[in-house]
């Protein structure tokens, strides 16, 4: 069953469209990512479902009624934030019940479902601390359980963990996808991280602009990115994507021939991921390695090719392609080695429209 639906949703800020004709259905249960770079519109689409930000245009649904005209408080969804926003003179436990002494309740239910809540998150033996007693990852938790006391249709997130320090962000990405599956509640959350986007999300859908660029799961968005934006924005180092052209079935970057390609002959751009670059003894690459990142399990070289140009738009390293390896004996800066990249792995693109070319694989 659909929990939210956007249908054709549009918002402006006077010159401004935040976001662009939007469609999206979240499935029940499902956790769905909104991921994109600073101000695509991800936090205006939440802010939209929530309530918070009227539609220009469109039409939401959350459990198949239109929601347009409801107020956050009747929309039955609940927020956290970036900021927790916990009051600072309230015991754990009563910024947790807050939600509910709102809506009344009272006594043995109000207190058994705070329990409850604080069982479920493993903070029971907070409940008589103060926010200020409790560390940042303690924080989240009970901003998570103040939203989800109120047993919610669905749970929006804005950035929930990026004022947490990198290890606490892993430890509390793990809790979250725990508590999802054992509690099955609709998650839309927004980040720029995709690295979180890409370990949460059930689907992930990719915004630039305010437009939705690809709505898929996280493997297909890095396997068969839809364009070079999505291409390069899924994946760390990024794509390399290489000017280049098929000629008589034969794919060939610059100077070198790769080999035999299933794509129509003409200009095209060639995605090629870190990984699938390898070292190869008279391989068609000539490349001056310029210096090389020793990650432990895996190395990352970055090298120029010769007659090869990398599509970029900053300057400087940037144009040095990037290659990962994770076995052998890696090339050492300022060595000259020569490369290949398999065609059947690299995604090409159509230089004029940047959309992916289809590919049988
Ligand atoms: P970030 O990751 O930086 O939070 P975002 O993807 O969440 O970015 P939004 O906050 O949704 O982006 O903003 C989308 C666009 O709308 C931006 O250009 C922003 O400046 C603009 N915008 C957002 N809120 C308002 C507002 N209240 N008034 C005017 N413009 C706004």
């Amino acid at each position: 069953m659909t929990a939210v639906e956007l249908r054709d949703v549009s918002k402006s800020f006077a010159e401004t469209r935040a976001v662009d004709r939007l469609d999206l259905t979240v499935a029940e249960g499902e956790f769905l990512i909104l991921v994109g770079p600073s101000g695509c519109g991800k936090t205006t689409a939440l802010r939209m479902i929530a309530g918070l930000e009227e539609v220009t245009s469109g039409e939401i649904r959350i459990d198949g009624r239109v929601v347009n005209e409801l107020p956050p408080a009747r929309r039955d969804i609940a927020m956290v934030f970036q900021n927790y926003a916990l009051y600072p003179n309230m015991t754990v436990a009563d910024n947790i019940g807050f939600p509910l002494r709102r809506q009344r309740v009272r006594g043995a239910e109000l207190r058994g479902r705070v329990a409850e809540v604080a069982r479920i998150l493993d903070i029971e033996p907070l409940l008589g601390r103060k926010p200020s007693q409790l560390s940042g990852g303690q924080r989240q938790r009970v901003a998570i359980g103040r939203a989800l006391v109120r047993r919610p249709k669905a749970f929006l997130m804005d950035e929930p963990l990026s004022n947490l320090d990198a290890k606490l962000r892993v430890q509390m990405r793990a809790e979250l996808l725990t508590l999802h599956r054992r509690l099955g509640i609709t998650t839309v959350y927004v980040t720029h991280d995709q690295t979180e986007a890409m370990t949460l999300g059930d689907r992930v859908l990719v915004l630039a602009g305010g437009r939705a660029q690809q709505l898929d799961s996280p493997q297909r968005l890095y396997r068969s990115p839809a364009n070079t934006f999505v291409a390069t924005f899924i994946g760390s180092p990024s794509m390399n994507l290489l000017q280049g052209c098929v000629r008589g079935g034969e794919l060939a970057v610059g100077p070198a021939w790769l080999g035999p390609v299933d794509a129509p002959d003409g200009d095209v751009t060639v995605g090629v991921r870190p990984e699938d670059f390898v070292v190869a003894d008279g391989g068609p690459l000539d490349a001056h390695v310029e210096f090389v990142e020793d990650l432990g399990p895996e190395t990352l070289v970055h090298f120029r090719a010769s007659g090869i140009d990398r599509i970029v738009d900053g300057e400087g390293a940037a144009k040095l392609l990037v290659a990962r390896l994770s076995s052998g004996r890696p090339p050492r800066a300022g060595e000259q080695r020569r490369f290949w990249a398999d065609p059947r792995k690299v995604t090409l693109f159509d230089p004029a429209t940047g959309l992916a070319i289809e590919q049988p694989r």
